[in-house]
């Protein structure tokens, strides 16, 4: 009998053997794959006397064809009382009252941490020499900076009257035919995005956290969250991690705390990748870092991401690529976005060895050079399949 996944008193999840986990399927190539991961993920968990009670909610086109809502209420009620739930790429609506479905969903729920493993599969095509030599795994703010959606759009009386205020009030000089944004950085959201960055290095005995900001232009809120990040160090973490500046980069068995500044970054994890490992980083950041990287390893068709509450043990496990409507039913794009995004769900859930078979599997059917077109355009002698046959392939390999 499927049950719920609940949570401990310790903050832990308790995984049943069968547990429900609400899907939306997802737009555009949703329909492709989606139905392929699943035959993966399904056929991993049983192999390990698992079975997953799959329950279907509705978001986005789907949603909004059968209830005229993009995001109705039953798919939230569902997420929030079975805990953990996985999606695939979702339409925007243009001139809908929601900005993103998948901002929206994140902040109902307050998932505050976007984890984005990124690290290289053997075999996977890349635009660089040494693609082996990244294994990052990024904590993006998922609440705060500019993604609050706090803005005034130029020559409106909003605009106009935060304008003069902050004339009034603060001297600021603003031209009169800006848009303004605000950009809120909190300790509360900072520390805590920091601590589950350090917290996941202790668990998977990770060597660093690099705190990614740009805190030289930004003193008060990306500068804060690089102090904010030390602090939190010397607070709670004294016994396993210690910052740099408290050991002048030597940090014996501990985990280092470090951090660096964006624009930098964004160079050394190209050329310098082996000095990156948790990278725990603002909103904005986080958005450009981790699309970068996937570049690194082969691109948005794998790159598999997460939205997670650690403390009240919520997590939506996601594809990162969007729709690609172009695409739609033609059983054509990888599902290794939304596969691995489920390897990443089966991890949280402590299905560690569902999660290996998989990525053991997936390495060897691109070993074999059976992949999909993305893969297959840009490798010698490879074998195109579908969608479907590439997921078949794995689940061959399993
Ligand atoms: P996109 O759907 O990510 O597609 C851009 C390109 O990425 C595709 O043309 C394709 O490249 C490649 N791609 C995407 N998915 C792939 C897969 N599974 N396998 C292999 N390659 C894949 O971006 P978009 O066209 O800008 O956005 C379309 C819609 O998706 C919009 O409504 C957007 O708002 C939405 N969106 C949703 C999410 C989400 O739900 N998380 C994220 C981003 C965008 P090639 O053309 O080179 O083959």
């Amino acid at each position: 009998m499927p049950e719920k996944i609940t949570q401990n008193a310790d903050g832990s999840l308790n995984v049943p053997d069968e547990p429900i986990i609400p899907f939306i399927e997802g737009d555009g190539t949703g329909v492709d794959i989606w139905p392929a991961a699943k035959l993966v993920l399904d056929a991993a968990a049983a192999k390990q006397g698992k079975t997953i009670g799959w329950v279907e909610v509705l978001a986005g086109q789907k949603a909004f064809d059968e209830t005229g809502n993009w995001l109705p209420d039953e798919t939230v009620e569902s997420f929030r009382e079975h805990l953990i739930g996985i999606k695939g790429p979702l339409t925007t609506p243009i001139g809908g009252g929601i900005r993103s479905l998948n901002v929206a969903l994140r902040q109902i729920l307050d998932l505050y941490v976007c984890l984005r493993p990124v690290r290289w599969f053997t075999g996977v095509p890349s635009p660089v020499k040494h693609p082996e030599k990244v294994d990052m795994v990024i904590f993006r703010e998922n609440t705060e900076d500019i993604y609050a959606g706090l803005e005034v759009e130029e020559g409106t009386p909003e605009a106009k009257r935060l304008i003069e205020m902050l004339k009034d009030e603060l001297g600021w000089d603003i031209r009169p035919d800006s848009g303004v944004g605000i950009k809120p950085i909190s300790e509360t959201g900072s520390k805590r995005l920091i601590r589950a960055a350090i917290e996941y290095a202790i668990e998977k005995q990770r060597t660093s956290v690099t705190m990614v900001h740009k805190g030289n232009i930004q003193k008060f809120t990306e500068g804060a969250f690089r102090n904010w990040g030390y602090e939190l160090v010397r607070e709670e973490f004294a016994d396993f991690a210690v910052g740099w500046d408290d050991c002048d980069g030597d940090p014996g068995d501990k985990i280092l705390v470090k951090d660096a500044i964006a624009d930098i970054t964004l160079q050394q994890v190209l050329t310098r990748p082996e000095e990156f490992d948790v990278i725990a980083t603002t909103n904005l950041n986080g958005d450009y870092l981790s699309d970068a990287l996937a570049a690194q390893v082969g691109g948005i068709g794998i790159a598999p991401g997460g939205n997670i509450n650690y403390v009240t043990g919520h997590g939506i496990f996601e594809a990162t690529h969007g729709t690609a409507p172009k695409y739609a039913g033609q059983d054509k794009v990888n599902p290794g976005s939304v596969l691995l995004s489920g390897v990443m769900m089966f991890e949280h859930l402590g299905w560690q060895d569902a999660a290996d078979d998989i990525v053991r599997a997936l390495e060897a059917t691109i070993g074999d050079k059976v992949v999909t077109y993305d893969f297959a355009r840009q490798m010698e002698g490879a074998k195109e399949v579908k969608c479907s046959e590439f997921a078949q392939a794995i689940v061959d390999r399993l």
